[in-house]
């Protein structure tokens, strides 16, 4: 049928197995972060449009071209989350989360960008973020990137998989000086310049160096960059973050053309790049934003953080997960209506006391051919099968569907124990 209702461009449904291997990955990811000891916090996906504008910077792809915003029935303007930084300061200062004894947080859910949808690009998606608060050092950027490379050793990704990319940004006032030597030479091959770069020349040259277009980056590829302005303490602070990885046997590169799209970061920013990804390869990005808490209204408090693209991380260990998905493990069949409450109750019983197999009720009756039919084709290891001789004598029979065990049929009291031994 031609009219039917489809999903919006770049918003996707996830088909059952691509639902567990997420589900999957993510329960990997947040074993991680509470080894790390960090907690979880949840915020709303709607919030004041104000404050993705004043967080991200009003003139950034985000802002200008990718936000869902729109006026709700009181005459607020609205927006669904780009991003979760924002919302993480914004409920920081509102609850009084950024000062207490471990201000360091986690967070995962959708994000919304009205951006051109291609592959490992969508306009719903989903973020793995990480914040913490109140810790100035180069010491938590280190935890920072060890907790994202010990995600990637968990779900089984060779090393040479992603790369560490680390830059600084510097602070405000090398970013000053920067920015008058970056416009002065922008200024110069301005003819060069796209529509957007040349609208940001004036307004923010550092979105200039993000561009996306090759023929920007053929220029920016020798603008000043802004590493060669650091003052002494972030100088120490990035060489001390180095001096940690180089002990950590953490590889990196230095990459002194990144910059991010938002604009609330300063000092060390990082990505972890994947070339296995095409054009879309940054699956984590993260850096410190020392100075967005007291420009959001909350007391001066140093903060760092990154978020990790869980569809682009997805698609690099989807086949390590795909190895272990289990569906079912046991397809009950019973024949007769007294064998059916009788194996559903059985079955009760053995999700009481091994919650971790996966057991199937047959529903809708049908001979025991078509159940044993269903039953091999749902991939489960056993079957246990009932008709009225097993239920009048308190047994079940058991069928080893992958295996070459004989059949056999033993008392419903014995079947939770033999089931312990063998799982
Ligand atoms: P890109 O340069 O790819 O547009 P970004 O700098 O806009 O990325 P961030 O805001 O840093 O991205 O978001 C962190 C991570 O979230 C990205 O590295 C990426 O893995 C993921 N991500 C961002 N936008 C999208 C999107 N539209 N679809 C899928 N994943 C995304
Ligand atoms: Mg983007």
């Amino acid at each position: 049928m031609g009219n039917n209702i489809q999903s919006i461009r770049g918003m996707h449904d996830f088909a059952p197995a691509e639902a567990q291997t997420m589900r999957m990955l993510e329960t990997k990811l947040i074993r991680v972060l509470n080894s790390y000891a960090y907690q979880e916090i949840r915020t709303p996906v709607v919030e004041k449009l104000d404050l993705f504008k004043r967080s991200i910077g009003e003139v950034t792809d985000i802002v200008e071209k990718e936000m869902y915003a729109f006026e709700d029935r009181g005459g607020d303007w609205l927006a669904l989350r780009p991003e979760g930084t924002a919302s993480t300061v914004r409920a920081g200062i509102q609850n009084g989360w950024l000062h207490n004894q471990q201000p360091r947080y986690w967070y995962l859910g959708p994000y919304f960008r009205r951006e051109r949808p291609q592959k490992g690009r969508y306009r719903q998606f989903h973020q793995l973020g990480v914040e913490t608060f109140g810790l100035a050092g180069p010491d938590i950027d280190a935890e920072l990137i060890l907790i994202s490379q010990r995600f990637w050793q968990v779900l089984g990704l060779p090393r040479h998989c992603l790369q560490l990319q680390l830059n600084s940004l510097g602070d405000a006032d090398a970013r000053a000086r920067h920015r008058h030597d970056l416009v002065d030479f922008l200024s110069q091959h301005e003819t060069g310049l796209d529509e957007d770069a040349r609208k940001r020349l004036h307004t923010n040259p550092l979105r200039v160096l993000d561009s996306k277009n090759p023929q920007v980056q053929d220029i920016t590829a020798q603008a000043p960059v802004l590493l060669d302005y650091l003052g002494e303490q972030e100088q120490e602070h990035f060489a001390a973050l180095q001096a940690s990885l180089d002990t950590l046997h953490i590889s990196y590169q230095i990459n002194p053309r990144l910059v991010r799209g938002l604009d609330y970061y300063n000092r060390t920013v990082f990505e972890w790049v994947s070339t296995e990804l095409g054009a879309q390869g940054t699956v984590c990005a993260g850096g410190r934003y020392d100075q967005l808490v007291e420009q959001m209204g909350g007391r001066a408090t140093p903060a760092a953080g990154f978020a990790v693209g869980l569809e682009r991380l997805h698609s690099l260990a989807e086949k390590n997960l795909l190895t272990e998905i289990k569906v079912i493990d046991i397809y009950l069949v019973a024949l007769g209506d007294n064998a059916v409450a009788y194996t559903m109750e059985l079955a009760e019983q053995i999700r009481t006391e091994l919650p971790n197999l996966a057991i199937q009720m047959n529903c809708g009756g049908g001979s025991i051919k078509s159940q044993m039919k269903r039953a091999d084709r749902c991939g489960a290891r056993l079957a246990l099968i009932a008709g009225d001789d097993e239920v009048a004598q308190q047994q079940i029979t058991i069928k080893d569907l992958l295996g070459d065990q004989p059949q056999r049929t033993v008392s419903k009291d014995a079947l939770v124990e033999l089931l312990k031994v063998e799982n």
